[in-house]
């Protein structure tokens, strides 16, 4: 049955031993390949989140560049139209080789150029000549020099506002060129020029810490806080653009070279990502561009994405990380959960097999409790029966032991008849001489002798009855005088000496009065029988009440052999005998104890230190019926 249980269990365990097919390894390699994965399909998206972050962060600084630059541009347009106005500068282009004006137009152009904080301003006549300007003083005057080629110039001749940028020619600098005819009454007569600097702006972006370049239409870089980048290109040159170039001398044609760059869109946003390859190695940056549309000019910011990608690898670092450790606490959990799991399912695999062990338990217990009803029932049987041959053999043994007295007892009849037959004949002889107190003497003797012979016929009749006698209080000292007296005739026979208890008060146990004779008879006979032949044969009967434990032993002590260490076991055995055959039946020692265990008490066996056999009748002490105690 518990066989049968441990195979069920063993099935169940099957499912949870293939929830463990993930081996922890496998769990952590796929899971970092998940990461891995995760982190690649990740990275793009996370690099152009910051990227955008970077554009947008940067675009205030761009705007503020572009209207910077569109302000100062625009303040410097107005100043060639409101200078044109001045009378004195028409009056010194009619008249150029005025000595006296000359110096001092001169002079009132430095002061202009000084309070309006702006390059040079000069003045040139209509064949493009310079004849004053605020450079008057410097080594790189402009005065004498001829700027017909300049576009600004012819445009300004043609009467609209001339506008143009260029490296200048004179100064090396570059510089803005704003031109206004002059006019007279006859018509445009020359042309003034406002040239202001922006290398203001540069320094202004490169502390900024943005790049920030100025490209034109030709895509040359103009301005920018980086000083290698003037002049270089990005993207194409258009060959008419080169021309037009050379023939304005607007940049030196030697310098225009193109950066190695190439741009592609960022995504979603209006940003370019740049990449250039200087000779410092490849810079890779974020481009948003503004429009100075009246310049013709873009201008852009270049933001590097070096901080973007380490912010993406950054948040990519801390999420792998996290996902680490996420990883390791559910590693962590996991385990603890399989732990307990596996713990839940071997109490619950250990109480099923408990349980059934108590099943089985159970089931031979209730086989036991049947077998053991049935073998009641069987004693509860064989007892009645015992008890009934019991009886039977009680019966038995009384006729065996009469059989046994009955020699015995013809000679205690024939003594005292014989003798009471000689008193009686003495008596008649004494009554004849007259000698009454003899005569009376003999009848008392024959009186006295009918008496004992009657004594012994009532104890025989009691002996041979079959026993009706109920339990309840016996006075002991009695049953045993009975008991003596019934064996008077066998005890006269042989030569054993009977020490008696010493007498005293009564003693009251549980027995029932023929009974208890009964055994006390038996034990005298087996003990007068084991001492046959031996020297000064004695039995001794000793009382020892024990009112603390409520008991009283009688023990019969004999002088004979004593008892074998087998007759000792087996001595109240059912005929057990050593004696031979038609002397002994084996059955006297056997009644007697079941007899003395009726009476609720026991009967012992034992050899004595000093020789012979010990039997002891364990009886319970009780008090005397009522009609005897009152008295
Ligand atoms: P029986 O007297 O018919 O043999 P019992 O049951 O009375 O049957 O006695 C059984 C045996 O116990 C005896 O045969 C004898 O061997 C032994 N026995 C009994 N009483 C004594 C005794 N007082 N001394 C020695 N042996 C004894």
């Amino acid at each position: 049955m518990i066989d049968a249980a441990d195979e069920a269990m063993t099935d169940r365990r099957q499912p949870r031993a293939l929830t463990g097919r993930w081996s922890t390894g496998a769990v952590v390699r796929m899971v970092l390949i998940g990461l891995c994965l995760g982190a690649m399909l990740a990275y793009p998206r996370l690099e152009r989140a910051y990227e955008v972050q970077i554009g947008d962060r940067d675009r205030a600084t761009l705007e503020l560049a572009t209207q910077n630059l569109r302000g100062a541009l625009n303040r410097a347009a107005v100043l060639p139209p409101l200078l044109a106005e001045r009378p004195i500068l028409a009056r010194v282009l009619r008249d150029p080789t005025n000595a006296g004006l000359l110096p001092f137009v001169n002079e009132q152009l430095r002061q202009t150029a000084l309070s309006l904080d702006v390059s040079d301003i000069y003045l040139m006549d209509r064949t493009g000549l310079t004849i004053a300007a605020s450079s008057y003083r410097t080594e790189r005057s402009f005065v004498g020099r001829n700027f017909a080629y300049r576009p600004y110039f012819t445009d300004a001749l043609d009467g609209g506002i001339g506008r143009f940028h260029a490296l200048g020619t004179t100064s090396g600098e570059r510089g803005y060129f704003f031109a206004a005819p002059v006019s007279d009454e006859r018509g445009i007569i020359g042309v003034v020029a406002v040239k202001i600097t922006l290398d203001a702006f540069e320094a202004t972006w490169a502390e900024s810490g943005a790049t920030i370049i100025v490209q034109d239409m030709s895509n040359v870089i103009f301005l920018s806080d980086r000083a290698d980048w003037h002049f270089r290109t990005l993207g194409p040159m258009v060959e008419a653009a080169l021309e037009t170039i050379a023939q304005t001398r607007q940049y030196p044609i030697t310098a225009l070279r193109p950066l190695a760059a190439h741009s592609r869109p960022l995504g979603g946003a209006n940003y370019q990502i740049l990449t250039i390859d200087d000779p410092g190695g490849r810079a890779v940056y974020v481009m948003q561009t503004g429009l100075i549309a009246a310049a013709g000019w873009r201008v852009s910011i270049l933001s590097p994405i070096a901080p973007a990608r380490a912010q993406a690898l950054t948040s990519l670092a801390i999420a792998a990380l996290i996902a680490l450790f996420g990883l390791m606490v559910s590693a962590v959990i996991g385990q603890r959960r399989a732990q307990l799991e596996q713990q839940l399912a071997t109490r619950a695999d250990e109480q099923t097999r408990l349980e059934a062990r108590v099943r089985g338990r159970t089931a031979e217990l209730d086989a036991a409790n049947r077998l053991l009803r049935h073998e009641i029932d069987e004693r509860v049987r064989t007892e009645a029966q015992l008890r009934r041959t019991q009886t039977e053999l009680i019966q038995a043994g009384k006729l065996a032991a009469l059989g046994q007295m009955s020699a015995a007892l013809s000679h205690e009849f024939n003594q005292p008849l014989a003798a009471m037959k000689a008193y009686a004949e003495n008596t008649a002889t004494f009554l004849e001489r007259g000698r009454m107190d003899e005569a009376r003497e003999n009848i008392r003797l024959i009186s006295a002798m009918a008496d004992k012979m009657a004594s012994i016929s009532r104890h025989l009749r009691n002996f041979a009855r079959r026993p009706q006698d109920k339990t309840g209080p016996v006075p002991i000292h009695a049953v045993i005088a009975d008991a003596l007296d019934l064996m008077a005739p066998r005890l006269d026979k042989s030569a054993a000496r009977v020490i008696p208890p010493p007498p005293g008060n009564e003693i009251w146990v549980t027995g029932g009065r023929v009974r208890l004779q009964q055994v006390i008879v038996n034990l005298i006979g087996n003990a007068l029988d084991a001492m046959d032949g031996t020297a000064r044969p004695t039995i001794t009967l000793t009382l020892t009440v024990m009112p603390q434990t409520g008991r009283c032993q009688l023990a019969l002590r004999d002088t004979g052999p004593g008892l074998s260490q087998d007759a000792l076991s087996q001595a109240f055995d059912p005929f057990f005998t050593t004696k031979a055959p038609g002397k002994g039946l084996g059955l006297g020692l056997s009644i007697s104890y079941n007899i003395v265990r009726d009476f609720n008490g026991r009967l012992m066996v034992a050899n004595h230190p000093d020789g012979g056999a010990v039997f002891t009748v364990d009886l319970e002490l009780t008090t005397p019926p009522a009609e005897i105690a009152a008295p």
